[in-house]
């Protein structure tokens, strides 16, 4: 039995204050975790959509126990046979041509934003625009490249090269595309700003504008790739291709990976010495991730996600009706988001109450990120507890 008293001393005493846990979960199977106290809850969040096959997939857990036992690092000063494997695995389902590997979100889009720079410097060009509400990391260059003042505030002087634009508004893009713009980079479904799916008019003017311009258009996939919407990454929903795209979360199965995947066109930019990472891509990442990838081949999880998607959205539509808290449902596959008309965090906390997780966004947004192989079952299950969350949830406000 994990002594949960001591995990929480130890981690108010020597673990920094960015977050600010409040469940100590031990062990997950699926999509069900528990905590330390033996309580079980059906996981509607998987990590923030890192878990996209689940807990504890048996294909990903046996990945990682041969490989580590057999070779977990070699450097990039060496071949490893994973990398070239996970990389076609990845250009075969996208783009067409190479990929570089990192480690997490923030450092895949670094590597874009490095690439686009090179890619323009030519010519003198280095701007990037990003969307406001737009999520894309914490580190210097990203959390500038965010376009929410939120996470700016006190890290000032911010990264030079960025400037925002609205999302889902080509003229607004329009805008602020000038002599010194190299790309234009958008998520196909903002996450962390509230799922807010592109329109297909965006997109689709997105690359007619980029192409006009004679600069790229990138996408962050990190939330919204890997199967999640229902298709291998968001913007094939679109029918246009991004020049490069970011990978991260879900990329390994449960174990930290980035990817950056570029087109033909920008596959020959970066040169030896341009760009590294220690850790990028080594064996034990690149197997895990390529044995994700078969998993949900295997087991057609992404048709399972617009299946269940449909159902879950669906099941959460008809709540509306009875809770006057609900203005939208919105999502894309099984990414999906409830729209209320007010601060959502109070339901979040009864949800977890009732044995349900899932993650109050933006102000009044409930997002769900399930596992790709989620059942039926489950997905009513779910269904039910949000119509007692609900419930509760107004009585609350009633007192
Ligand atoms: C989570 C996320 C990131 C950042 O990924 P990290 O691995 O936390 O650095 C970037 N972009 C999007 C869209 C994300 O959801």
């Amino acid at each position: 039995m994990t002594d949960k008293d001591e995990v929480l001393e130890l981690y108010k005493k020597y673990v920094m204050t960015t977050y600010a846990p409040e469940l100590l979960l031990v062990r997950g199977r699926d999509a069900k975790v528990t905590d330390a106290d033996g309580k079980d809850y059906l996981d509607f969040l998987s990590g923030i959509s890192v878990l996209n096959v689940g807990h504890g997939h048996p294909k990903v857990v046996h990945a990682i126990a041969r490989q580590a036992n057999k070779l977990m690092h070699v450097s990039n000063l060496y071949f490893n046979e994973m990398q070239p494997r996970l990389a076609k695995a990845l250009s075969d389902r996208s783009l067409g041509g190479k990929c570089f590997f990192c480690n997490s979100g923030a450092e895949a889009n670094e590597g874009m934003f490095k690439l686009a720079r090179l890619w323009g410097s030519e010519q003198g060009k280095y701007e990037i625009v990003t969307m406001r509400n737009s999520f894309h990391g914490r580190t210097l260059a990203t959390m500038t490249a965010t376009g929410q003042t939120k996470y700016q505030k006190g890290f000032a002087p911010l990264m030079p090269g960025f400037v925002y634009a609205d999302f889902n508004d080509l003229n607004s893009v329009r805008n602020v595309v000038a002599d010194k713009t190299v790309a234009v980079l958008v998520e196909a479904v903002q996450g962390e700003g509230g799922i807010i799916p592109a329109t297909q008019e965006f997109m689709t003017g997105l690359r007619a504008l980029c192409d006009e311009k004679k600069i790229l258009m990138l996408c962050d996939e990190v939330q919204c790739g890997m199967g999640r919407t229902g298709r291998w990454f968001g913007y094939q929903h679109y029918g246009v291709q991004p020049d490069a795209f970011s990978l991260a979360k879900a990329l390994g199965g449960g174990f930290p990976i980035g990817a950056l995947v570029a087109a033909p066109k920008l596959s020959e930019v970066f040169k030896p010495g341009n760009h590294a990472s220690t850790f990028g891509g080594n064996p034990l990442a690149c197997a895990a991730a390529l044995a994700a990838i078969e998993a949900m081949e295997e087991e057609e999880m992404l048709h399972n996600a617009v299946h269940m998607g449909k159902i879950f959205m669906d099941g959460l539509s008809s709540l509306s009706a009875k809770y006057g808290a609900i203005e939208q449902v919105r999502g894309l596959g099984l990414m999906v988001g409830l729209v209320c008309n007010k601060p959502t965090k109070p339901l979040e906390r009864i949800m977890r109450e009732k044995g349900l997780i899932a993650l109050a966004t933006g102000e009044s947004v409930m997002r769900f990120l399930p596992p790709l192989n989620v059942k039926e079952v489950q997905v009513r299950k779910a269904l039910q507890l949000m119509d007692e969350s609900m419930a509760v949830w107004a009585d609350s406000q009633k007192k």
